[in-house]
């Protein structure tokens, strides 16, 4: 795990940051693809996680939701309108075009088995030291975290710093094919640029200490 900003931690789950999730203070945030059970639990076998949440329920995110859950019985907690899908485990219908191949491997190969949420979040609510943001768009009920004290942001995927082709790094709008609504997840994009974020923790790409970067990307949305 790697301290990224005071109480941040990453965790790097696939070659040049491909898939993150992240620990703030004593929470689980993400939890990469069904096999990443192992190497998350490795990682944060010295750590106290009290609860795990998510910033959508796609099958790259809750992946080892609900055997990380049950291994450290711990609650899951998950916006309003991602606790149907991170229940249910069937987390690819919502994509634009789920008969997709990619989207069936996802489902086949990627996805967890659902898992009851205890808990569910609303803007504004609290996460450790950060405060929920709707950042809707990329899945119906995304949310982001946001720390203000140091303006650290917990991205999702509402933007990525990679290319998921090339795997070159650079900011980007998520991929078409996994989001249900890009027009929207603009917005949402717009809504954390407005928060000045210093340090972003993406679900997919390297972690940004931004001089510039984001405004220069915007410019191009
Ligand atoms: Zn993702």
């Amino acid at each position: 795990m790697d301290e990224v900003a005071k109480n941040v931690y990453q965790i790097s789950l696939f070659p040049r940051n491909g898939i993150n999730c992240y620990v703030i203070d004593d929470i689980l945030i993400d939890a990469g693809i069904r096999s990443s059970s192992t190497k998350i639990l490795t990682a944060i076998k010295n750590k106290k996680i009290t609860k795990h949440v998510l910033t959508h329920a796609h099958a790259d995110h809750q992946g080892s939701s609900s055997q990380i859950c049950s291994t450290l019985q711990i609650p899951l907690w998950t916006s309003e309108l991602e606790k149907e899908n991170a229940e249910s485990g069937n987390v690819v219908y919502e994509y634009p075009n789920n008969r997709h191949l990619i989207a069936k491997f996802q489902q086949k190969y990627w996805a967890g088995k659902g898992h009851k949420v205890s808990h569910v979040l609303r803007e504004g609510d609290t996460v450790g030291s950060f405060t929920v943001i709707d950042t809707p768009g990329h899945s119906r009920g995304h949310i982001s975290f946001f720390r203000e004290k140091d303006k650290v942001l917990i991205t999702g995927d509402t933007l990525v710093n990679m290319n998921l082709l090339t795997t070159v790094v650079g900011l980007h709008q998520p991929p078409n094919l996994f989001t249900t609504d890009q027009a929207i997840n603009r917005k949402s994009i717009q809504k954390l640029f407005a928060l000045q974020p210093k340090i972003l923790c993406f679900g997919h790409g390297p972690v940004l200490v931004d001089n510039g970067d984001f405004e220069k990307f915007m410019s191009t949305l």
